[in-house]
C-alpha cells in the first residue's frame, strides 16, 4: 500500500496492457495512475480497460487514478492517391480544402481555421516535424508553400503550426463525445491536449464540473506565454514533450520542462513529465543510459509524476518499463542532494489556514521525528498544500471521498486511504493511529502529526494540528 517512493508513475494502457492480469502487474511494479489515450480504441474497448483497472483497484486495495487523455484539435492532412507522396525541397506544395486525394503538388487540409490564421512566412510542420513547409501565399481556400525540408508524407499525417494561435476550440466534436463517455464511466482526470489559452481549460471545466479533475497538456508555444494563468485554472499540467518538441526547437524543451515544473510547484499544482522517457524499451528490455538520466533528471527537477506512453501501451516490455522508472525514482529520492533541492525550492506560503498548518506539520514532524503526517481532507485541497511543502516525513491522506483518493494518486508523496470521516476529536486520533498501524506507517509508541478540519463531518477549512502517540490499543 505504502510506496517507498514519492514521485508517481503514470502508465499508458493499450494493446500491450489491457487485461486485468497485466494491469495488476503494472500496478504491483509501481504504476500509480493509468492513462487511457482517447486517440486510440473504441468506446467498448475503453470501457473494458476502465473496468479492468477498477478490478485491480479492488484486488490491491490501493486507490488508482485514471487519466482519460482527449485527442484535442490535432490537425491532419487528407489522403494521397498513392497513399503517400514525396515532397522535394524547393518545390511548391499547396494545401487546400478540396477533398480529392493528393499528390506531390497538393493535398487536402480539412481545417478551415488554418486558412484564416495562416500568414506568409510562417512554417507548417508535417509528420512530427519531419517535413517543413514555408508559406509563400495565402488565398481564400489555398495555402501555397515551398518545401524547405522534404521527405515522404503519407495519409492523414499530423500538421503542426507553431507560434500561431489558431482560432480552434480546445475540444473537438470527437472530444465532446469522448468526454461524455468517460465522465459516465467515472474517470478521475481528463487530459486536455493542445491547450493554447486559459479559456481552453475553462471551456472543458465548464462541461466537466466537479466530475473529474482537469490536466492541461502544455505542448503549444502559445500555452507557455500564458503559463501561470493556465496553471492557475488547471488542476494539474503536463510537460507534453512529444508535440512540444515539434512546436518548439527541441533544444528548448529541457529548459521549458524545468520552468513549468518550477511554476507548477510554486502554485501547488501537480505536474507530469511525459513522452519518450524510456522510448527504447518499446523493443528492448533495458533502457539507454541517456533515458535513465532523463527520468532521473525529471525527478531531480521535482516533478510529481513521470509518464510512460508507447513503452507501456504498445511495447514489448511494459512491466519492465514501470519497474525501471520505479528503480530510478527511488534511487534519486535517496540522494541527499534531491532532498536539499526540494526544500530549497521557493514555495512562499499563502495566508490560509491550510498553508499555515501544512508548514507547521512539516516542522513539528521533523522536530519530533514523527513517523507520519496524517491529513484529513474531503476535497483533497489541504493534501495538495501538504505535498507542496515536500516534507521528509511520509504523508498519509484520510478521506471519506473515494474520488479524492483516486485523484490524489497523481500527486507527489501522497498515500491516500478511503475511510469514514472522524466523528469527534478522540475518534480523529484513534482512526489516524489505527490506520497508520494497519498500513505500516507507524508502530506502537511512535509519534504522528495529524491535521484536520473541525467541526467533523462537514467539508471545511483545516484548523487543527494534533500530535498523537500510537498506544497499545491502536495496535491490537
Ligand atoms: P500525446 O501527448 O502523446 O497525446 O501526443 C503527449 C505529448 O505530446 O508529449
Ligand atoms: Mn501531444
Amino acid at each position: 500500500m505504502h510506496r517507498q517512493r514519492c514521485t508517481r508513475i503514470i502508465a499508458t494502457l493499450g494493446p500491450s496492457s489491457s487485461d486485468v492480469e497485466i494491469i495488476k502487474k503494472l500496478s504491483d511494479a509501481g504504476a500509480d495512475v493509468f492513462r487511457i489515450n482517447m486517440s486510440h480504441g473504441s468506446h467498448p474497448e475503453i470501457a473494458s480497460i476502465h473496468a479492468a483497472i477498477r478490478d485491480v483497484e479492488s484486488i490491491t486495495g490501493r486507490s488508482i487514478g485514471i487519466l482519460a487523455d482527449l485527442q484535442g484539435p490535432k490537425l491532419r492532412v487528407g489522403v494521397f492517391s498513392e497513399g503517400k507522396a514525396e515532397l522535394v525541397r524547393g518545390d511548391e506544395f499547396t494545401l487546400d480544402m478540396d477533398s480529392k486525394a493528393g499528390d506531390k503538388t497538393r493535398v487536402c487540409l480539412p481545417h478551415p481555421e488554418i486558412f484564416q490564421a495562416a500568414e506568409r512566412g510562417t512554417d507548417l510542420l508535417l509528420d512530427d516535424g519531419k517535413i517543413r513547409l514555408n508559406i509563400k501565399k495565402v488565398e481564400d481556400k489555398k495555402i501555397i508553400t515551398e518545401v524547405t525540408v522534404g521527405g515522404i508524407i503519407s495519409n492523414r499525417k499530423g500538421v503542426n503550426v507553431p507560434n500561431v494561435i489558431l482560432p480552434l476550440a480546445a475540444l473537438t466534436e470527437k472530444d465532446k463525445k469522448d468526454l461524455t463517455f468517460v465522465l459516465e464511466l467515472g474517470v478521475d482526470w481528463i487530459g486536455i491536449s493542445f491547450v493554447q489559452r486559459p479559456e481552453d481549460v475553462q471551456e472543458a471545466k465548464d462541461i466537466i464540473g466537479h466530475r473529474a479533475a482537469v490536466l492541461a497538456k502544455l505542448e503549444k508555444p502559445a500555452a507557455l506565454y500564458a503559463l501561470d494563468e493556465i496553471i492557475a485554472i488547471s488542476d494539474a499540467v503536463m510537460v507534453a514533450r512529444g508535440d512540444m518538441g515539434v512546436e518548439l526547437p527541441m533544444e528548448e524543451v529541457p529548459a521549458k520542462q524545468k520552468k513549468i515544473i518550477r511554476h507548477a510547484r510554486r502554485a501547488g499544482k501537480p505536474v507530469v513529465v511525459a513522452t519518450q522517457m524510456l522510448e527504447s524499451m518499446i523493443s528492448s528490455p533495458v533502457p539507454t543510459r541517456a533515458e535513465v538520466s532523463d527520468v532521473a533528471n525529471a525527478v531531480f527537477d521535482g516533478t510529481d509524476a513521470i509518464m510512460l506512453s508507447a513503452e507501456s501501451a504498445a511495447g514489448k516490455y511494459p512491466v519492465e518499463a514501470v519497474s525501471f522508472m520505479d528503480r530510478i525514482a527511488r534511487k534519486v529520492e535517496q540522494e541527499p542532494s534531491y532532498r536539499k533541492a526540494q526544500s530549497k525550492e521557493e514555495t512562499r506560503l499563502e495566508p490560509t489556514s491550510a498553508d499555515a498548518l501544512s508548514a507547521a506539520a512539516k516542522q513539528v514532524a521533523t522536530t519530533l521525528n514523527a513517523s507520519v503526517i496524517v491529513t484529513y481532507t474531503t476535497s483533497g485541497s489541504t493534501a495538495l498544500r501538504a505535498a507542496r511543502e515536500r516534507p521528509k516525513t511520509p504523508l498519509l491522506v484520510l478521506t471519506p471521498n473515494q474520488n479524492t483518493a483516486r485523484r490524489l494518486s497523481l500527486v507527489w508523496g501522497l498515500n491516500s486511504v478511503h475511510t469514514k470521516d472522524a466523528t469527534n476529536f478522540q475518534d480523529m486520533i484513534d482512526k489516524a493511529c489505527q490506520i497508520c498501524v494497519k498500513y505500516n506507517f507507524a508502530k506502537q509508541r511512535d509519534r504522528i502529526v495529524i491535521t484536520a478540519g473541525m467541526p467533523f463531518g462537514s467539508p471545511g477549512k483545516t484548523n487543527v494540528l494534533r500530535i498523537a502517540r500510537i498506544q497499545k490499543y491502536h495496535v491490537e
